[in-house]
């Protein structure tokens, strides 16, 4: 089955007893057991499993081309319950720039448990190669990254990892599986903030981990998210469930909305530079047209001209787009990240991202040609 296909058809049979077409929304807390006290059925305790969620997670392993998934009530969740495979005194190699609330784990949870970290430019494979020791037992990979749109190069990386028996993690939340799948590159293991264009609504919060075979990593996986117990809902699954069906014809329309925006910007007087996989002058074009199946997402960023204020001004002046933080909707999110990245960001002051959505390209490009025209 091509990606359309599993997004509409896995794990979204018609239901046996009814013949209802759209899957029921199982609510159960817990299953009934067999006379001799088994579950033949497959269910006990919705901790453990739950037909909504079972259907959610087949579906999700079917798009990465994964043997199996397992889904969280977020995407941090997600990151966490990878981090959770790791024990005391070994370490995991992170990228310098991605999504700060992972570098916040790795600094803020998982080091008091005794596992070490070192963050690298991920762009560099010489500093990979440099930054993994003995010891080191995960490598984390971000890409295209938030919110710099950086690149790293997976299946090098993959490579470099495996020489020393670690794994590899992507979180593939900006890409989606419908540009990237980075187990056919390598990867052991790929994370989701579902949140985002998953979900694609700005109406769910979740996360999910997809394990290349059904290994101990799987299973490990598994054991930690029925003993942690940080489940999304029967309701969050199902209209996770629901979105997906939708996820090819959104992130590709979508992306057709951000190459034309990026291209509007790019040549923008008012704009110092523009982050997107898909300009020739990104310095991971290259990179991006190999290891990206035809498109480069619906996330852009770009640096103003005139410094931090100037960048809130122009976000203030936006009418169409929503001032506003995540990722992944039918609206489109204009932030100036680096006021919510806190202490640690490497975001520029100047920098503002885009989550572009489904709206009509001209009104989005429109709406900030009259944002960056400085009023008189
Ligand atoms: N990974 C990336 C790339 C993200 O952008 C985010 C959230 O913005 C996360 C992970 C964390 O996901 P969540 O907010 O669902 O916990």
């Amino acid at each position: 089955m091509k990606i359309e296909t599993m997004a509409v058809r896995v794990g979204r049979e018609v239901e046996s007893t009814t013949g209802s077409v759209a899957p029921p929304m199982y609510l159960s807390t817990t299953f009934e057991r067999d006379a001799d006290g088994a579950f033949s059925r497959g269910y006990s305790y919705a901790r453990s499993g739950n037909p909504s969620r079972r259907e959610l997670e087949a579906c999700i392993a079917a798009l990465e081309g994964g043997a199996e998934a397992a889904t969280f009530a977020s995407g941090s969740a997600a990151s966490l319950a990878v981090f959770s495979l790791l024990r005391p005194g070994q370490h995991v190699l992170a990228p310098i720039q991605s999504f700060h609330g992972t570098a916040t784990q790795l600094r803020e949870i998982i080091a008091p448990y005794g596992i070490q970290h070192t963050f690298v430019d991920m762009m560099n494979l010489d500093a990979v190669r440099a930054a993994l020791r003995a010891n080191t037992r995960l490598v984390w990979i971000e890409t295209p990254s938030n919110p710099m749109l950086n690149l790293s190069d997976i299946e090098a990386i993959a490579a470099l990892a495996h020489e020393r028996d670690a794994i590899v993690c992507c979180d593939n939340t900006f890409a989606t599986p419908i540009w990237q799948r980075p187990l056919e590159l390598g990867a052991d293991l790929v994370m989701h903030s579902s949140t985002k264009y998953f979900g694609g609504h700005s109406d769910l919060v979740g996360g999910a981990v997809v394990s290349r075979d059904t290994g101990e990593l799987a299973s490990a996986l598994r054991y930690y998210q029925e003993t942690a117990g940080n489940i999304p809902s029967p309701f969050d699954c199902w209209l996770l469930r629901r979105s997906l069906t939708t996820l090819a014809c959104r992130v590709r329309t979508q992306t057709d909305n951000a190459e034309r925006l990026a291209s509007f910007l790019s040549t923008h007087p008012a704009i110092e530079r523009t982050f997107y996989p898909g300009l020739e002058s990104h310095p991971g074009h290259a990179l991006a047209r190999r290891q990206m199946h035809g498109g480069f997402g619906a996330m852009l960023s770009f640096c103003v001209r005139g410094g931090r204020d100037q960048a809130i001004a122009i976000a203030a002046r936006t009418r169409l787009f929503t001032r506003a933080t995540s990722l992944g909707g039918v609206e489109s999110l204009i932030e100036h990240r680096a006021s919510i990245e806190g202490p640690h960001s490497v975001t520029p002051q100047n920098l503002l991202r885009l989550s572009v959505g489904l709206e009509n390209a001209e009104d989005l490009i429109a709406d900030l040609e009259q944002a960056l025209h400085a009023p008189a």
